[in-house]
């Protein structure tokens, strides 16, 4: 019995691991081990996904946008190479998603596995395009309902996604958009990054998740887009009337997601007016 450690800004994260499962050294270094938690997938030696814990990450990242838009029927996952973006998504019975990932690899794993997406990468529904996200928004011609940016932290692969160019594309091809923003805690200067290289979008708000398997457990996503005004009865109407089961989101927690602890309110009142 051994421990996985993930260190970031001078804070830990040690999860117990029974059995490495895979690596591979390609684009990303790929782990997948077994925890005492369930499956666990690492790219680049920072936690992606832990079974126990990640619906707090994929259903806050997925149905804040997908119950703020009356009617997503057309919606892109840049990222997401683990399928739990995807498997949410799906919930919404879209017309057609599609989904830009850079590492075919992570596909394959997670699917060998980890089987997070329950099936959802090979949805008939789903295009999974094997790109740089940043390459696909840059020449995108299309327009979508949602658009859901499931990326890594800032790395050598991912850190064209934090960039204003990738942003204004975004708000350019999408009603609404979503995206994790990073540990405000312990990431504050990618935090801030992110909220400095938004401003293409006409709005944007911060919220929040408690998310165990990411340093610090407060995770933070951006909604940003034209039109984000939905209120708790219409979120509360589209989350029954399209049936959506979760483990962790409610439309009560969609409402209060959205109240940041004061030190956080003033930072993005620095950057949001
Ligand atoms: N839930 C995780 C988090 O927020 O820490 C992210 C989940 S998912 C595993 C992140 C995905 O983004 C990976 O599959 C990675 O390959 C993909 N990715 C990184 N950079 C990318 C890029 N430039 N274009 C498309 N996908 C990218």
């Amino acid at each position: 019995m051994e421990w996985f450690v993930e260190e970031s800004n001078g804070y830990g994260l040690m999860i117990k691991v029974k059995k490495k499962l895979y690596e591979h050294k390609g684009l990303q270094y790929i782990e997948i081990y077994e925890t005492e938690f369930g499956k666990m997938l690492v790219l680049d030696g920072r936690i992606q996904l832990i079974e126990k814990f990640e619906s707090s990450y994929h259903e806050m990242l997925v149905h804040v946008p997908m119950l703020t838009h009356p009617k997503p029927r057309k919606v892109l996952i840049i990222g997401g190479g683990d399928g739990g973006t995807a498997r949410e998504v799906l919930k919404h019975e879209p017309d057609e998603i599609v989904m830009v990932e850079i590492d075919r690899n992570v596909v394959d794993a997670c699917r060998k596995f980890i089987g997070v997406d329950k099936g959802a990468l090979k949805d008939p529904h789903l295009t999974l395009l094997i790109e740089d996200g940043i390459e696909y928004v840059r020449s995108c011609k299309e327009k979508f309902d949602v658009l859901i940016v499931d990326g890594t932290d800032p790395s050598p692969a991912s850190k064209s996604l934090f960039s204003e160019e990738f942003y204004s594309a975004c708000a350019r091809i999408s009603d609404i958009c979503s995206m994790q923003s990073q540990s405000p805690i312990l990431q504050k200067r990618e935090f801030q990054l992110i909220l400095a290289n938004t401003s293409p979008f006409a709005k944007r708000r911060v919220y929040l998740s408690y998310i165990p398997m990411y340093p610090g457990g407060m995770w933070s996503f951006l909604l940003a887009g034209d039109n984000l005004d939905a209120s708790i009865d219409e979120i509360k109407k589209r989350f029954e009337e399209r049936e959506i089961e979760t483990e962790y989101y409610t439309p009560l927690l969609h409402l209060a997601a959205f109240t940041l602890p004061k030190w956080l309110e003033k930072i993005v009142n620095e950057y949001i007016k």
